[in-house]
């Protein structure tokens, strides 16, 4: 808890050092009053674009959640989601947060010209859970959302590939027009295959790549990508643009969406105003 508070606003603890050999009760019997006991709490990172010179107009938010642990503080999901994964509560969570999501858009005015989106987390088990597209209809129908306003964000992996039912169920949701994206691009499992064989509405290119620009071959990358995308008709939002010459780097690939700490952190209550973007003018 000291330690959560002294790294200041937005920063979130790692529970490692308590939940090696720590007294007390587990990390894993905590998680499951977590869920009952109201403990989960949801941050919105701002998605933005950023086409217009010196201008972030916010376009939406990626819904990231996080664990206010009665003794450990407000915790990341790094340290809990491979637990939640490995003893089956990761779906429950998933399901919390894209309720709380869906509810948070919903009581947040509309800006201007478009409505926003708001990102949702899914693991794979959480996608192929038998109740997932009725819960994705009702959570749209009871908070008044359009399909679209909804993004599925979920990440490349084996046992995703694996999982049987993946491909249906992203083809009912994309029926249904929420939209599908592809998060951590370029560092998962087989990237290109998954773009061949699932149709997808976004990439989001994964921060490992945004973090070397402007080098040349990271440059390459983001050009390649773009152009990739814009063959198959697919969205490109960059992650994890922390420095205003990675920003500049973008906007000169055309890659005008994006969301980092130089626009904004997650935070419960995201300012969603435009923004200006330079050189010390930053959010
Ligand atoms: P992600 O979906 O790729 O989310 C982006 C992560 O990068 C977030 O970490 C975010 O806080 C962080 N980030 C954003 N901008 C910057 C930046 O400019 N610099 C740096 N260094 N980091 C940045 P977070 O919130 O710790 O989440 C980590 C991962 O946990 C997420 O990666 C996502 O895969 C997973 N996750 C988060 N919420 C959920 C959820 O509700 N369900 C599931 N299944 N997974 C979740
Ligand atoms: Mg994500
Ligand atoms: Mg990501
Ligand atoms: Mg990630």
């Amino acid at each position: 808890m000291y330690q959560a508070k002294q790294r200041g606003r937005n920063q979130v603890a790692l529970a490692t050092d308590a939940t090696q050999g720590a007294p007390g009760p587990s990390l894993q019997a905590e998680l499951r009053t977590a869920l009952q006991e109201d403990q989960l709490r949801l941050h919105l990172q701002p998605v933005v674009d950023v086409s217009a010179p010196g201008l972030a107009k916010v376009v939406g938010a990626e819904a990231l959640v996080r664990w206010q642990h009665p003794r450990l503080g407000l915790l990341a999901p790094a340290a809990f989601l491979t637990l939640a994964e490995e003893t089956g509560h990761i779906t429950a969570i998933d399901l919390w947060v894209l309720e709380a999501a869906c509810r948070w858009l919903a009581a947040t005015p509309p800006a201007a010209a478009a409505p926003l989106h708001v990102a949702v987390n899914l693991a794979g088990r959480t996608l192929v859970d038998p109740r997932f597209l009725a819960t994705v209809r009702g959570a749209l129908r009871r908070h008044g959302l359009t399909p679209g306003q909804l993004v599925l964000e979920i990440v490349e992996s084996r046992s995703l590939v694996d999982l049987p039912g993946v491909v249906e169920r992203l083809a009912e949701l994309r029926q249904l027009g929420v939209r599908v994206s592809l998060d951590d691009f370029g560092t998962g499992f087989s990237t290109l295959s998954w773009l061949k064989n699932l149709p997808v509405d976004q990439i989001k290119i994964d921060r490992s790549f945004i973090t070397a620009l402007p080098d040349k071959a990271s440059v390459a990358l983001v050009r390649g990508v773009l152009a990739l995308a814009k063959e198959l008709g697919v969205e490109v939002v960059a992650e994890g643009v922390e420095l205003f010459e990675q920003l500049e780097a973008l906007r000169s690939a055309d890659c005008h969406l994006v969301q980092g700490y130089l626009i904004g952190r997650p935070e419960p209550e995201p300012s969603l105003e435009t923004r200006r973007v330079g050189v010390g003018a930053t959010a």
